[in-house]
């Protein structure tokens, strides 16, 4: 009698046990949805890379294995754009969801920061890592920031722990470029935070050493949630590969500088794998504006967009957008909608459940339904400034050109009146134009986008603001 209870005791107690450790597991699994363990991010940003750069995007050429596998385990778009189509404005689009035009971040005289500029991203400006931070992530960048190299500036006064990288273009210096303002240039800094720990630093060694940071920023930060932007030198001019890269692309140097580009992306891909982060980690491949299509076999591809840098033809901001998040975002899949860098801000505010304040992330819309595969389309226009102006603006399947500019040839922009529209879902080159016929949908464009204008309030220019010595030889003063 007394072995039945005390066998009825330890049942009871078992069954009590059980319901406790479904307790405690249920309860961690709803504490993970709830983001009490965010997911990593990782977002590679690569520059000058055009639409048709990658083999998953069709060049047929360029080998990039790691890429297209990214692209296997997750998420291609095709109608994604950056935010300008130039380095400056289009990292500021970036890292704070807004149109570089509301904060002094466009300029048509001056379209970056060169180095005898003084201005740089505003301090009330939220970027990326400030918003990550809320939530205690680290935060690491090696690369080129080009959003002011002045110390107010720079990556750490805004949100990122670490940084290792040159703070602007590679082509901003004396030594690799022979156009006529370079002569004033200062040698390329290399900072190390917000120290200068080399000058005019050897180029060809810049991926691996992005990379290298890259990998031990990871393993350092695996057991805490962190946000790495690595955003690539390259393929901006002029080109440098490692000896391994070197003369090993069908396509030429060009090729070599993408396909160590492509590594890179291996390299971290192997390094989350490895550490057991691949299921906890979102990662982006990008770039920051089309190909640079004056400077011969050195500049890429848009594919079958026309126009490229500088542009806002399609080639131009329509850019390659890759999205890996195992177990999250549907393997092998293709997202036709539309998206934009600014959306990164939103989208990633938004997995990592953190607030977003009034204004910030004011132009992103919150992607993340569309990378979970739930959603086909959210946001349903695009707005093409060049400098601080808008040139052309897209609604649903329809873009209608105000101002055209074939850049880097010394050719003044050109306005259409009637501006041009094109069917971009029919015709992605932009052949085609519809004016003539459509003429209520050119109404119909025209007012959504001057009620757009409407609403941006200019501030202080930033990019204008310039060293008067630097510049007084360049005007023979
Ligand atoms: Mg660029």
């Amino acid at each position: 009698m007394e072995q039945d209870t005390m066998r009825k005791l330890n049942n009871h107690l078992g069954t009590y046990f059980i319901y406790l450790f479904l307790l405690i597991i249920g309860f961690s699994c709803n504490l993970d949805q709830k983001g009490a363990n965010p997911p990593n991010i990782v977002l590679i940003f690569a520059d000058d890379l055009g639409y048709g750069d990658l083999g998953c995007y069709g060049h047929p050429t360029i080998k990039t294995p790691h890429l297209d596998q990214m692209a296997l385990e997750g998420m291609r778009f095709t109608q994604f754009y950056a935010g300008a189509s130039v380095c400056t404005p289009s990292r500021a689009a970036l890292l704070t969801g807004r149109l570089p035009v509301r904060f002094g971040l466009a300029s048509s005289s001056m379209r970056v920061f060169f180095p005898w500029s003084l201005g740089g991203i505003p301090r009330e400006e939220t970027t990326i890592a400030e918003v990550l931070k809320r939530q205690n992530y680290a935060t690491g960048i090696f690369g080129k920031w080009h959003l002011g190299h002045k110390d107010e500036f720079l990556p750490l006064q805004h949100g990122f722990d670490e940084y290792y990288g040159i703070p602007y273009s590679n082509d901003m210096s004396s030594v690799t470029n022979d156009w006529k303002g370079a002569s004033l240039f200062p040698p390329i800094p290399l900072l190390d935070g917000n120290e200068l720990i080399d000058s005019e630093p050897d180029q060809s060694k810049l991926t691996q050493a992005y990379t290298k940071r890259s990998v031990d920023f990871i393993k350092r930060n695996k057991k805490n949630p962190f946000f790495l932007y690595v955003p690539h030198t390259f393929p901006h001019i002029p080109l440098f590969a490692s000896e391994e890269f070197k003369g090993s692309s069908l396509r030429g140097l060009f090729g070599d500088v993408v396909e160590e580009v492509d590594w890179s992306v291996g390299q971290i891909l192997k390094t989350l794998k490895e550490e057991g982060l691949e299921e906890n980690t979102l990662v982006i491949f990008t770039s920051d504006n089309g190909p640079w299509l004056t400077v011969g076999d050195t500049g890429g591809s848009a594919g079958l967009l026309h126009q490229g840098k500088g542009s806002t033809f399609e080639g131009g901001m329509r850019v390659p957008m890759i999205a890996k998040w195992a177990n999250h975002i549907p393997s092998g899949s293709t997202s036709y909608a539309l998206g934009s860098t600014m959306d990164l801000f939103n989208t990633i505010a938004s997995i990592s459940n953190t607030q977003l304040d009034g204004i910030e992330g004011q132009d992103g819309v919150d992607l993340s339904q569309i990378l979970l595969g739930n959603k086909e389309k959210i946001r349903d226009e695009m707005f093409y400034y060049l400098g601080d102006e808008l040139f052309a603006y897209r609604k649903g399947k329809y873009k209608i050109h105000y101002k055209t500019l074939n850049p880097y040839i010394g050719e003044k922009a050109q306005s259409h009146n009637p501006p041009l529209l094109y069917n971009l879902e029919v015709d992605p080159s932009e052949k085609y134009n519809l004016a003539a016929e459509m003429t209520e949908k050119v109404i119909e464009l025209k007012k959504l986008s001057d009620k757009h204008l409407d609403g941006v309030v200019e501030t202080e220019n930033q990019l204008t603001k310039l060293d008067s010595v630097m510049i007084a030889p360049l005007f023979g003063r």
